[in-house]
């Protein structure tokens, strides 16, 4: 089959023929990719920020964010059938260990993530297991649904865990309106009263952002800090939903948080670096987000079919990924990058 392949840090990924993969363990399921969405961490994979965590022996096929269609199951699998549609949770799950029974599937002590620490999505074909798959309706296409799969899922985890803090009469500063932040503006919408407000460098993104449900939208143009103090009352916000994480979004979101908020961490790439004395006095929170759970994406699901989140896409042929990742990193991309092979 054909895949897009890491085999040096630092170097465009390489189109070539791999072996495809087989159902051979009991839980095995092996899809036959739809569509497989292009993430910011595709990014930092080729830059080498994972190399050292995920310990992959190089070269492999990245890609963490997919959808297809059931091609084949192993001997104990009962909840899909070859040929379903369905949409991949990220992480393979044991379903024993505590983590697992605690429902938190990223944090499986026996997993393997798919895309970061083995082959994932950017080929024909990829090796999961059965507790990964969720069966959707036939009706819909992968390709309108593969960026809720991770893009989707991290957004709507970080906002469950957000609506405690975001009670009526409060402010939520999200940081970044693309691939996740377009997802997250509209979770925030569907579970929280809060007033939504989005900072963003890019016009069209701002626009988007105004579309889906911002209250107010602030461009990245030396004056946002101003600008969201005046929104906040001159105190800032309860929350920031950090989707950049790097390039002075962090600078900027410590800046915009209210004494006592909570800086919700998604985006990443670079450091915090805030004096504990600060952290103390103000009172304030950072938390770290990763994916999300089954249920997660399930209840993502329902926002979706209920119409409560759209999705907005670029769609590449697998063959054009290495002009998709430069698309993305220079801003070109609006929404989410999807990849389609064959
Ligand atoms: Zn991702
Ligand atoms: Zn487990």
């Amino acid at each position: 089959m054909k895949a897009a392949r890491l085999h040096a840090y630092h170097e465009a990924l390489k189109l070539e023929s791999v072996d495809e993969p087989k159902a051979v363990g009991a839980h095995d399921v092996v899809v036959k990719i739809g569509a497989a969405g292009l993430c910011r961490t595709d990014l930092h994979i080729q830059e080498g920020q994972w190399a050292e965590k995920s310990q992959v022996q190089l070269p492999y096929t990245p890609g963490h964010e997919n959808a297809g269609w059931v091609h084949e199951v192993g001997s104990d699998v009962t909840n899909v059938e070859v040929g379903d549609t369905v949409i991949v949770h990220p992480f393979i799950s044991c379903g024993l260990c505590t983590p697992c029974r605690r429902g938190d599937d990223m944090h499986c002590v026996n997993g393997s993530f798919p895309g970061i620490n083995r082959d994932g999505g950017f080929a024909e074909f990829l090796l999961t297991s059965a507790r990964s798959v969720v069966k959707l309706d036939p009706s819909l296409h992968p390709t309108q649904i593969a960026a809720l799969a991770d893009a989707g899922l991290t957004a709507i985890h970080a906002v469950k865990k957000a609506i405690p803090v975001l009670g009526a009469g409060t402010k939520a500063v999200v940081i970044g309106a693309g691939g996740l932040g377009h997802i997250g503006i509209q979770c925030l919408r569907a579970y929280t009263p809060t007033e939504i407000i989005v900072v963003d460098p890019s016009e069209k993104a701002l626009a988007l952002a105004g579309e889906l449900g911002a209250d107010h939208t602030v461009k990245v143009d030396g004056t946002q800090r101003d600008k969201v103090k005046e929104l906040t009352d001159g105190v800032g916000a309860e929350a920031i939903i950090d989707f950049v994480g790097e390039k002075g979004a962090i600078e900027d979101g410590v800046e915009m948080l209210q004494d006592g908020g909570f800086y919700y961490v998604i985006g990443y790439g670079e450091n915090i670096n805030v004096p504990t004395i600060d952290i103390i006095s103000r009172e304030i929170s950072f938390i770290g987000n990763l994916v999300g759970t089954y249920v997660d994406l399930q209840d993502l699901m329902t926002l979706t079919a209920q119409g409560q989140v759209t999705l907005h896409t670029s769609t590449y042929p697998l063959d054009a990924i290495n002009d998709a990742m430069a698309d993305l990193d220079n801003g070109r991309l609006q929404g989410r990058g999807i990849l389609v092979p064959g």
